[in-house]
């Protein structure tokens, strides 16, 4: 009988039901990151703070507080904020050239309202997509 590849799957160290849980395609677990749910089930928030992920999955135990973002996430939101807000600023500039303040009043609480928008529902998606990848926290090392 030929070997078959192991399936995609992982097991959860503590569940409330014995199996092993699929892991769902790339782009669910991202969309489901996005909106604050857990990347696996998508049936309980992942963030029990602003940014703080939970150890675990309240419905499924995936072990989502090992999922190390650090980084990524106010990476990608700064890529994110300044690709809105740098050309916003030239569009304004090269079509009005308003006085400095104008600028300063327009663009600084800008960037901090989409700053604080945008990096709860991208720290979800980053943990969703290290998740997917099996980028979890080594306890070897
Ligand atoms: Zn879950």
């Amino acid at each position: 009988m030929p070997e078959q590849p192991l399936p995609s799957v992982w097991q959860p160290k503590r569940t409330r039901q014995p199996g092993l849980w699929p892991l769902p395609p790339l782009l669910t677990a991202l969309r489901r990151g996005l909106g604050g749910w857990c990347p696996v089930c998508g049936k309980s928030h992942i963030f029990n703070g602003y940014l703080r992920v939970v150890k675990a999955c309240e419905n499924c135990a995936a072990p989502l507080g090992e999922v190390r973002s650090d980084d990524v996430p106010p990476y990608f939101t700064i890529v994110i904020v300044g690709h809105i807000i740098i050309p916003g600023m030239l569009i304004l500039e090269q079509a009005e050239t308003p006085p400095i303040w104008v600028h300063v009043a327009i663009w600084v609480p800008l960037t901090l309202a989409l700053t604080l928008l945008l990096l709860r529902p991208v720290k979800g998606a980053t943990v969703g997509l290290m998740l997917s990848l099996g980028m979890m926290k080594d306890d070897r090392a």
